[in-house]
């Protein structure tokens, strides 16, 4: 087993992972609230939740991933008044919440399908939890960190700060949070403007409604988490992981909400994926500064010079280490295409690649080689899950590849199948890449690659009759078209040069 480090923003340092149940990982991430097609801001927790997924299984562990859909309780502006951004979109759309929440909870699978994300082997709705969440209010009011107002549920902050210490995940005092928050709106039914609600009545018109000890409403944003976290993974289980943006006050709440209930935390180890900017600023609905998925697959968009692939974003996100930011640009989208061409015309140059005889004075690509490439790779993901380290490795590799195409390399076939070994896995299982063939180019690309081969599968028979002016000819006119040939000790390669 690796000994895997990750960063846990509780304690704020790479802690050695170790799991409670040894050889088994419970993992929960914060899902959509599905009122929208999905953005960049949302393909990143996705792709670096999938990044240390892949990898845990990898590793040799059991995984047992819980990702949620939020389809009641998230209101604007993340706050406690004010409109379902569900029941909002139903609305305006004229049809049931279930159903937009159904019609993007199917557009948000069909991104991540795209983007290469392995699904989450459970994956809970918070309209399907409401006796969950309802039995966590009640150990929270029982407990007496929480007091009815007007028919609704609020987490009393004050009290459970002077017990326990909220705050402790963003590091912010509540002294700082009143601070923050004392220009808002006045505290209405709450003690206090820091307390959050846990189940809120809902007001006449409201269609989203179910039936409590307290009144007929729905539950708070951050009962959801809590109660399906507890309920599939248990009370206590390994690691809770989401964007930099839900630290406070979504996880923060969660954190409060496990410890009135059941008097310890739930988590052990807290991982938070950094934003993406567009313009140095947080790309969100909320600043409606979003570019959705759809949308960049399709280049319809007017930031977008055109389309880019799911692959092409998921290399331009994994080329960041997911705790740093990212900014959105055309530039480095399409930097981020040409990399990860070059890692896939290698990888198809590799399959190719046979036994070559090793030559007097040329150098050998030794199995030391690969080994220490391998080992590279691991520790890059060890430190962290640096893929921006292993994808550099992985274009060291290229390089090796290249130098034997060119004939200035030879290689064996046992180091061949080594260094295809190392290379599959850690470009397709743990950077979790594909190689692009859906679309329509590509499947034209290939078309006339095939028409390529079949030419010079010809030139090699003219060869074999010794027809030199046919194979000279044949290998002269596909260089005027720009693509050039090598001969290679079993037949042959080729690459376009434009
Ligand atoms: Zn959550």
């Amino acid at each position: 087993m690796q000994n895997l480090f990750i960063y846990n923003t509780m304690s704020r340092q790479k802690e050695l992972f170790r799991p409670l149940n040894e050889g088994h990982v419970g993992m929960y991430v914060c899902g959509p609230t599905v009122y929208g097609d999905a953005h960049l801001g949302h393909a990143r927790p996705a792709i670096t939740f999938d990044l240390l997924f892949r990898y845990l299984r990898h590793i040799g562990y059991k995984v047992r991933y819980v990702r949620n859909i939020t389809d009641v309780g998230h209101l604007e502006h993340d706050a406690d008044e004010g409109e379902d951004k569900i029941a909002k979109k139903a609305r305006l759309e004229q049809v049931e919440p279930m159903e937009v929440a159904q019609y993007y909870t199917n557009r948000f699978h069909e991104a991540m399908d795209a983007l290469g994300c392995l699904p989450p082997s459970i994956e809970p709705h918070a309209s399907g939890h409401i006796m969950e969440q309802q039995q966590l209010v009640k150990e929270i009011l029982d407990n007496g960190f929480a007091y009815e107002s007007n028919g609704s549920i609020y987490f009393d902050v004050e009290k459970y700060d002077k017990a326990h210490k909220y705050g402790i995940l963003s590091g912010r005092s509540l002294d700082n949070i009143k601070d923050a928050s004392r220009e808002l709106a006045g505290v209405g039914e709450k003690k206090n403007q820091a307390d959050f609600a846990l189940w809120k009545k809902a007001q006449p018109e409201h269609i989203m409604r179910w039936p409590s000890p307290w009144s007929d409403g729905f539950p708070g944003w951050h009962c959801e988490c809590t109660a399906m976290g507890r309920k599939y993974l248990g009370e206590h289980f390994d690691i809770h992981g989401g964007g930099l943006d839900l630290v406070f006050p979504h996880h923060e709440c969660e954190i409060a909400q496990a410890v009135a209930s059941q008097s310890d935390q739930m988590v052990r180890y807290w991982m938070h994926n950094n934003m993406i900017t567009i313009d140095g600023k947080k790309m969100g609905k909320s600043y409606n500064n979003f570019i959705t998925l759809p949308q960049f697959f399709a280049g319809e968009h007017e930031r977008l010079e055109r389309g880019y692939s799911p692959m092409t974003i998921r290399f331009f996100i994994l080329q960041a280490h997911y705790r740093s930011t990212v900014d959105f640009s055309n530039e480095a989208l399409q930097s981020a295409e040409k990399g990860l061409q070059r890692l896939m015309d290698a990888w198809k140059a590799l399959k190719r690649l046979t036994d070559g005889q090793k030559t007097k004075g040329q150098p050998q690509v030794e199995m030391k080689y690969v080994d220490e490439l391998r080992e590279k790779c691991y520790e890059a993901m060890n430190d962290d899950l640096a893929s921006p380290m292993v994808i550099s490795h992985l274009f060291d590799a290229c390089r090796t590849i290249n130098t034997v195409i060119d004939r200035k390399a030879s290689i064996t076939a046992e180091v061949v199948a080594a260094l295809t070994e190392v290379f599959s896995t850690f470009a397709f299982d743990i950077l979790g890449l594909q190689e692009e063939t859906g679309n329509s180019n590509k499947a034209r690309e290939e078309a006339y690659g095939a028409v390529v081969n079949m030419l010079l599968e010809q030139r090699q028979q003219a060869k074999a009759d010794k027809n030199w002016a046919l194979s000279d000819k044949i290998r002269d006119d596909l260089a005027a078209l720009g693509f050039e040939v090598k001969d290679t000790k079993d037949g042959f390669t080729w690459s376009l040069n434009k």
